[in-house]
């Protein structure tokens, strides 16, 4: 697809076709002439979380491959976007069943002892989940108080004013999938592999992307000051100690790349309750997910504890 590079009209950011707004300096942009005959796009979207995946004809309305809800189809009317580098898979479905296991087996002294012979599983899902990968160019400048050139006090004000590249974050466009289960996947993802087409086990699903671009503004900028503070707090400050960190950045470059990345949602039955656990699909060894507590293992610990209490007043009693 040629895509008619656009500027924005003030810092002449590159523009993506469907930026309401530019994404470094906040400057609305104009409308598209194309914006009459804007294309409706047909999805399918899940009743309970909302996680969206392309309308097509072999998949009219499956279960969610999140929650298990129903899904129905829609017709969208702002533009999609959608990603344009897959990840691909490079654990097959019987690694990720043998994943779940092995997550299932290092119980934890409160889990049920029989929960990896006894659970079962009820749906395991290929997906890609939609993330963009940004590089961004940073103006910040930081106040700190560190405890170089502190003297007599513990403390000493100190400020200064740096310029960053940041390459390769990635902030989820995912509905499936909660923040914290994306945070975790995304560290360990080689996003060099991706590929122009989805690679990966029959059946998996593509999630559309939840939010524009510009629409994730604010996930993206709170992205890159929190890059920026970590990268302070390791390079810029002098001394060994600081407090009140406090960073100011300005954008003066952002480009974003739509990335589809791979993971397995797997629901397992443990008596009457699905629990649900991520695998990640390039790392076997990245499972997220929840576990059952064995209320009995807890009221043992419990009373124990009371036992032990009861002891130590009975001791200073006497
Ligand atoms: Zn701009
Ligand atoms: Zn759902």
């Amino acid at each position: 697809m040629a895509s008619v590079e656009a500027q924005c009209q003030r810092c002449h950011s590159r523009l993506e076709a469907e930026d309401l707004r530019c994404p470094v300096c906040a400057l609305p942009t104009p409308k598209p002439p194309r914006a009459a005959a804007r294309e409706q796009a047909r999805v399918i979207r899940c009743s309970n979380c909302g996680a969206a995946i392309a309308y097509s004809v072999e998949a009219q309305a499956p279960k969610c491959a999140f929650c298990a809800s129903e899904m129905r189809t829609e017709t969208q009317e702002d533009p999609i976007d959608q990603a344009d580098r897959f990840v691909p898979f490079e654990v097959g479905t019987d690694q990720a069943h043998e994943a779940l296991k092995t997550f299932l087996g290092k119980g934890g002294f409160f889990r049920p002892q029989d929960l990896a012979s006894r659970a079962a599983v009820d749906s395991l899902q290929p997906l890609w989940w939609p993330g963009w990968k940004f590089d961004a160019q940073v103006e910040v400048t930081w106040t700190a108080d560190t405890d170089a050139g502190a003297h007599r006090s513990a403390w000493a004000p100190h400020s200064g004013a740096t310029h960053l590249e940041l390459h390769n974050i990635l902030v989820s466009a995912s509905r499936g999938l909660t923040l914290a289960e994306t945070q975790a996947l995304s560290s360990s993802y080689d996003i060099s592999k991706a590929k122009p087409k989805p690679e990966g086990p029959p059946g998996a699903q593509v999630e559309l992307f939840d939010v524009t671009r510009s629409g994730a503004r604010r996930q993206i900028l709170s992205a890159v000051e929190s890059t920026a503070r970590e990268h302070i707090a390791k390079a810029d400050l002098p001394g060994r100690r600081h407090r009140n960190l406090r960073a100011a950045v300005a954008l003066s470059g952002l480009d974003t790349a739509h990335y589809a990345l791979p993971a397995y949602v797997l629901a397992y039955r443990y008596g009457k309750k699905l629990y649900r656990v991520v695998v990640h699909g390039q790392d076997p060894s990245c499972v997220l997910g929840e576990k059952p507590v064995s209320w009995a293992k807890v009221a043992v610990a419990v009373l124990m504890a009371l036992a032990l209490v009861i002891v130590f007043l009975l001791i200073q009693a006497s």
